[in-house]
């Protein structure tokens, strides 16, 4: 890392100075106002500002009293959401948690600050920690207790000439000691200043959380872009949404109930589930595909969509254009609604969806959602066929492709589903499932024409098996054999044509 780094030994007051002041006064003054602030506020005032005083150097680490924290709970981002996980706190981690406060031998983790520039949401944003600090503002908010642990039964709050039974205990419940020692609590964090969002990305992925997997797409979301933003505002559902946001939706991945309406056959667990379901990948896969031709060479690998995340950071990160990705969406949402089939798709035969969507969208060519949904599915159903595996092979070629990422499995893919949808769509919507009429529309016809044959205009013999019907506008242009459209001819005739 080579980041400025330094310990602070500066001044941080940048309060306006009067003139008439002399040198002691000032010092003095200073001296007064470090000491009743602390860095915490101090850094949050200055960053609140445009420029920084040149001479200031900003601490790497700096410690802070929960209270403290809490009196800023405004300005600090305590769940950014690039860097959420599909782990989320639950009660029972909350309490164990706020335990840790008052069991002498817990040492709190330090956190992670950024301030400056490039902040997504809010002057200052928590990077690491969000849990823990979250969790200790909700508590002091007393929207939760303490746990009934026997290790509370008898807390020696310093101070205090007697111990405290803390087991269940909301904040508001707590001693006047026992709060002040929370509130006194300290804590220390890393601090971080104005990263840009694809360094601030680097450092969440590869220092703060080098301890933990993350998978690809937790990599990405960390690096911040009004794009990324855009998927995750998209993709992510959860208990805690506005309703106004739910209205506003226009996507397949609209909350309802808790889950987007097609992903309701995934559900298995509780709400935010997202990641796990990978429809921020899903997502951010559509938006990659239908911006950009990209992946028809470079295929649709993390790599591919690391690098496009990082490209949108750097040259969008204030705007990103969603209406084409958001009319594909409202396409597909009414080719979801309206075929019960179409919720069995992988998210990946999801994605491949829209991307052909997008194709015809892009074109202008008008497609009905429900039939176009229908031939998809019987398209997919068809390359599926087992009798298409090769002899030594487990999968057809169709499913083969489908579970690489390469530049020719996803070529392969479109081109085998466009070809066979192709086929679907000429029988099922074009071709009259009756190729040939009945004897009696024939014998109709053969009469209704004075027995004149419609191709040579020559009389023709007796009703009988050399008397064919014909139809008049042409059956492989898709028209129907029904006797409006019946000629009777010669049988030697109809060879001829
Ligand atoms: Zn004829």
């Amino acid at each position: 890392m080579s980041l400025p780094f330094e310990q602070a030994e500066q001044d941080f007051n940048i309060s306006s100075v009067s003139s008439d002041e002399t040198h002691k006064e000032k010092m003095d003054r200073k001296k007064e106002e470090r000491e009743s602030k602390s860095l915490l506020s101090q850094l949050i005032e200055l960053f609140q500002l445009d420029e920084l005083p040149e001479y200031f150097i900003v601490p790497k680490r700096i410690s802070f009293k929960l209270g403290e924290f809490c009196q800023h709970q405004t300005v600090i981002e305590l769940s950014p959401k690039q860097y959420q996980r599909y782990f989320r706190a639950d009660i029972d981690w909350q309490q164990q948690f706020m335990k840790s406060f008052f069991v002498s031998d817990v040492i709190i983790p330090e956190i992670a600050l950024r301030f400056g520039k490039y902040i997504p949401v809010g002057d200052v944003e928590t990077m690491d920690g969000c849990q823990r600090m979250s969790t200790a503002v909700i508590f002091i908010n007393n929207d939760v207790c303490l746990p009934d642990d026997d290790d509370l039964e008898f807390v020696q709050i310093p101070g205090q000439d007697h111990t405290e039974d803390l087991r269940g205990k909301y904040y508001r419940q707590l001693s006047v000691a026992a709060r002040e020692y929370l509130l006194s609590y300290e804590l220390t964090s890393q601090v971080y200043y104005n990263l840009t969002p694809e360094r601030a990305g680097h450092i969440f992925v590869n220092i703060l959380n080098n301890q933990n997997a993350l998978v690809n797409q937790e990599k990405r979301q960390a690096i911040s872009s009004a794009m990324s933003r855009w998927v995750q505002e998209t993709a992510r559902f959860g208990p805690i949404e506005d309703s106004e946001k739910k209205k506003q939706s226009k996507s397949v991945f609209e909350v309802k109930e808790g889950l987007p309406s097609h992903l309701k056959h995934f559900k298995k667990g509780k709400e935010g589930q997202h990641i796990k379901l990978n429809v921020d990948q899903c997502l951010a896969e559509i938006i990659f595909m239908t911006m950009s031709d990209s992946y028809i060479t470079q295929g649709v690998s993390s790599g591919q969509i690391t690098k496009f995340y990082k490209k949108q950071a750097e040259s969008y990160q204030d705007n990103f254009d969603s209406t084409h990705v958001e009319k594909v969406l409202t396409f597909v949402n009414q080719s979801m609604r309206g075929v019960p089939k179409a919720k069995t798709l992988t998210l990946r035969a999801f994605r491949n969806y829209c991307v052909m969507i997008s194709q015809m969208l892009k074109a202008k060519v008008s497609v009905n959602p429900i039939d176009f949904m229908n031939c998809y599915l019987k398209a997919i159903d068809n390359l599926s066929d087992k009798k298409l595996v090769p002899a030594d092979l487990t999968k057809t070629p169709y499913q083969a492709l489908m579970s690489g990422s390469k530049a020719s499995d996803t070529n392969g893919v479109f081109k085998l589903l466009w070809k066979e949808m192709s086929l679907i769509t000429y029988k099922s919507t074009q071709l009259d499932l009756v190729r040939d009429f009945t004897r009696k529309e024939t014998e109709d016809a053969y009469w209704a024409q004075d027995k004149i044959c419609a191709i040579c205009d020559h009389e023709m013999p007796e009703f009988g098996p050399d008397i064919h019907g014909d139809h008049i506008l042409l059956y492989k242009d898709g028209n129907p054999t029904t006797p409006d459209n019946c000629d009777a001819v010669h049988s030697s005739c109809n060879w001829r044509k």
